[in-house]
């Protein structure tokens, strides 16, 4: 646990250094951060409206059909390997039309991807968003929800006849129980409404607050336009 932590406070550095750490004493050290990125053509963000606005440049690329499909090769393959220092977490739905790599044109190394159906969240999925905010620095969290939800749809269905869902579906339609009654029945309202509901939640979650209080993260909405592949912002 303590070595873990250890390599986990390493690569803290490292992206510390390479966010302009110019000392001395430090020089060798962020040399080695430098080097790991040498081959992007960017530089990683570090901050969470740089992270949000490398977002929205590649979700520009992916709707207007430019994009580049960076860090998606052997050499970034080989230079994240021993250790990866992504710029955001982005929470989605399961749709297979919302893959967040595609619809942010990033890569290997870059993001943290957390996805269940209608973005629904829980005490382990708070964990898993937890972990890149706040083991390696991660300054950015995008919840987002999308255009005709499945999930969402099927769950305002059932909570309207009153009739369960088979299985576990049942425990995401309870989830999605408020957003519903929220809504008025409207299911793209209640996609919203979620997401909202999603940010919030994490906003007031204990290891985030603080973060968010000193500027070092942000928790952002969003909505995905299936139709055109545009991401807007909700909150
Ligand atoms: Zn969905």
């Amino acid at each position: 646990m303590i070595n873990r932590r250890a390599l986990l406070r390493a690569g803290i550095m490292a992206g510390g250094l390479l966010a302009g750490a110019t000392s001395a004493g430090t020089a060798v050290l962020a040399q080695t951060a430098q080097r790991s990125y040498d081959t992007a053509p960017d530089q990683r963000p570090s901050t969470p409206d740089q992270a949000w606005a490398t977002l929205r440049e590649g979700n520009r690329r992916w709707v207007t059909g430019t994009t580049t499909h960076p860090h998606q090769d052997a050499a970034r393959r080989k230079e994240v390997a021993q250790k990866q220092d992504p710029f955001a977490v982005v929470f989605s739905c399961i749709d297979s039309r919302v893959a967040p790599e595609l619809v942010f044109d990033t890569g290997l190394g870059d993001l943290f991807v957390v996805r269940t159906a209608g973005q629904t969240i829980d005490p382990l999925v708070t964990g898993a968003a937890e972990y890149g905010p706040a083991e390696l620095g991660t300054p950015l969290v995008v919840v987002l929800g999308h255009q005709r939800c499945g999930a969402v749809t099927a769950a305002a269905e059932s909570l309207h006849e009153h009739k369960s869902l088979p299985g576990e579906l049942s425990t995401i339609a309870s989830s999605l129980r408020s957003a519903y009654t929220r809504s008025g029945g409207d299911v793209d309202k209640m996609i919203r409404i979620n997401t909202v509901d999603v940010v919030n939640r994490l906003k007031k979650d204990k290891l985030f607050a603080p973060r968010i209080a000193k500027g070092k993260l942000k928790v952002i909405g969003a909505y995905y336009s299936i139709d055109t592949g545009e991401v807007t912002r909700l909150v």
